[in-house]
């Protein structure tokens, strides 16, 4: 049987370390939160911003910022009052042609109605999330937000719409990436992320495990898990707890840039490797220390 990889005694120091000298400031520009940013002050164009922004997050952050953009531009500026407010009718209009990788014009043009109909009723984002979230915790919250942005099961929606919603609770072999990342952006109150939600505390967030933050978490020993899901998601986030209780997802942001910016190059390349904090905890390098 394989042994367990398990963290050294020291990673909680080095991922301070990783964290305190962070170039934040080449890598939050590039991020998919530096969209919603511009819509801080005002809490209902930030989730709408949020939920879109996030529901691209698939691919480089390049083209998801571009695709962003495209949204907006096509709303006038104004993803409340040039998108949620017109009829659907207008809405498609709006979105023909609209594309980012699988997602579609006329599924964004969907979600804006989803979004319409939500704050209608009095709801929120905030508020769907924090129903299911003291109901049965974190991923009752994510349930709960998923099930309003795809309504009813009994009515119309465009293909492929609802599976971009994914649920803990019915489909446990995703990690939920897109929603857990939104939620974080939501609650977080240190940058990059936003703290519009007040409801649901930091200590209780769950990591938005994509495939860099999952390699580095890997191979650092926060999971023995080799594949992304629900489970795996909890894994780690169970063991940045024990990093930091009061906000465990601290970590995520420079987790996930060391992989997107090449910081990491996920292969043995000393050049790379030698300065990277994070080399005394690597899988590469310690399997290697101990064949040596
Ligand atoms: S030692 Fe190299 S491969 Fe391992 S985490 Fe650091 S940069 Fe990545």
């Amino acid at each position: 049987m394989a042994a367990v990889h398990r963290p050294s005694p020291e990673l909680p120091e080095h991922l301070r370390t990783l964290y305190d000298s962070f170039p934040f400031a080449r890598s939050v520009p590039e991020d998919p939160v530096s969209c919603v940013a511009p819509f801080r002050a005002d809490p209902k164009a930030t989730e709408v911003a949020g939920i879109f922004a996030s529901t691209l997050a698939i691919g480089n952050t390049t083209a998801i910022r571009g695709s962003f953009a495209e949204l907006l531009r096509r709303s006038g500026g104004d993803l409340v009052g040039g998108l949620l407010a017109r009829a659907p009718r207008e809405r498609v209009r709006l979105l023909a042609g609209f594309h980012h990788r699988w997602i579609r014009g006329d599924q964004m043009a969907h979600l804006a109605g989803r979004l319409a109909t939500i704050y209608a009723s009095g709801e929120t984002l905030e508020s769907s999330f924090a129903d299911g979230w003291r109901s049965g915790g974190f991923a009752h919250g994510l349930d709960a937000l998923a099930v309003a942005l795809r309504g009813p099961e009994n009515t119309k929606a465009p293909p492929g719409y609802r599976v971009l919603f994914p649920s803990p609770l019915d489909a446990p072999a995703s990690p939920c990436k897109r929603l857990t990342l939104f939620v974080r952006w939501m609650v977080r109150n240190e940058p990059p992320d936003l703290g519009i939600w007040h409801t649901v505390p930091a200590s209780d967030l769950r990591i938005p495990l994509d495939q860099h933050t999952f390699w580095i978490a890997y191979h650092v020993g926060l999971t023995s898990r080799r594949t992304r899901s629900w489970r795996t998601v909890e894994e780690v986030t169970a063991a940045l707890r024990s990093v930091d209780a009061a906000d465990p997802i601290r970590y995520d942001f420079v987790l996930c840039h060391t992989g997107i910016s090449g910081d990491c190059p996920k292969e043995r390349d000393m050049s790379v490797c030698g300065p990277c904090v994070l080399r005394p905890d690597c899988l590469l390098w310690r399997r290697r220390r101990t064949a040596g």
